[in-house]
């Protein structure tokens, strides 16, 4: 895919690029009630840029902008705008049939030149910018109704995670840094959306039928009372799920983050790994909890043989 060369005739490499990215209103207020600023923002991402990268990476990447701060309204911008230098991008087909420029980050420079533009959030792609047609990623985004006690998320959690496995696929843990979990499942070699999003929907319809007093697979909010909407829609061309060490938009600056399964057990909401304690959780980590995730062969061939 043609794709706009992002740094042209540059001698730096990316981290020294990133150095250069001037942040602007560094003093400027994003969240409100937990007195964190701009620069704040900026010096999150530059730490965690080493883990944050390999998520985004290469991917169409959606971000979330606030540049009022995460109090005030902030928008999605899945395109690529004037006056990004550091910025790819990749043409892709939209919805509509018209062709569109996607965002792509592929180093340090173009991640903090977005949050120079007062990104917040980053969404990617569960599939690569150069094979945008298969999905390398499926996420099981768990929902729960307002009234639903934090332990029956975790087990909705590992229900899921033991149902996947009866199908011989495996799968890992993250937070969303809102209400719910994230699990995901690494397709390797990949595959066409149009089957992820069947196998997806058909998992989800299964659970709902099985245990239908925890579960649901159908988006509606009034019906979720009680109980968990597993969100299969993540799993389609063009959608897309927070990416891991991603922050929210919401108090408390809470981050997406991934965990190892055996932390479920104590962990006290999705929201507990924030900007101020994220950094130290992972410089304390040897490994990275998803450890493995990019080795793990798995796909959804044996779908075919069943149909
Ligand atoms: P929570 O745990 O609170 O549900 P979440 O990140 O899972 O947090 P959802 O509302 O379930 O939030 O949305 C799941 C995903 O759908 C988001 O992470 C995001 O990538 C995508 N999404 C949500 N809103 C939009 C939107 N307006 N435009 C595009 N994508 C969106
Ligand atoms: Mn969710
Ligand atoms: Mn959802």
């Amino acid at each position: 895919a043609p794709a706009r060369a992002a740094s042209e005739g540059r001698a730096m490499n990316a981290t020294e690029a990133a150095d250069d990215i001037a942040i602007t209103h560094p003093e400027r207020v994003v969240f409100p009630e937990d007195g964190i600023r701009k620069q704040d923002i900026a010096d999150y991402y530059r730490a965690m840029a080493r883990w944050l990268l390999p998520e985004i990476a290469g991917r169409p990447l959606s971000i979330v902008r606030c540049p009022q701060g995460a109090g005030r309204p902030c928008f999605f911008q899945k395109h690529h705008g004037a006056g990004m230098r550091h910025v790819d991008s990749v043409r892709l087909r939209e919805e509509s049939g018209e062709q569109e420029d996607y965002l792509v980050v592929r180093d340090e420079a173009a991640l903090m030149e977005l949050v120079q533009f007062n990104a917040l959030e980053f969404h990617p792609w569960g599939a690569k910018a150069d094979a945008p047609e298969l999905a390398d990623r499926l996420v099981f985004d768990l929902d729960p109704g307002p009234d639903v006690p934090w332990k029956e998320v975790v087990a909705a959690a590992r229900t899921v995670r033991a149902r996947l496995a009866e199908l011989h696929l495996e799968s890992w843990l993250r937070t969303s840094g809102g209400k719910g979990l994230h699990v995901v499942v690494p397709l390797r070699p990949a595959c066409p959306w149009e089957q992820a999003k069947a196998f997806a929907h058909g998992f989800a319809d299964a659970l709902a039928a099985s245990e239908p007093l925890k579960f649901l697979a159908t988006a509606s909010k009034r019906l979720r009372k009680g109980r968990i909407f597993v969100d299969y829609l993540r799993n389609g061309r063009g959608a897309t799920s927070v990416a891991s060490f991603s922050l929210r938009a919401r108090p408390g600056a809470p981050v997406a983050m991934p965990l190892r399964w055996e932390e479920l057990g104590r962990l006290k909401s999705a929201a507990q790994f924030t900007l101020r304690n994220a950094p130290a959780r992972m410089r304390r980590l040897r490994a990275h909890p998803w450890e493995g995730i990019d080795k793990v062969k798995q796909d959804l061939s044996w779908l075919d043989a069943r149909s």
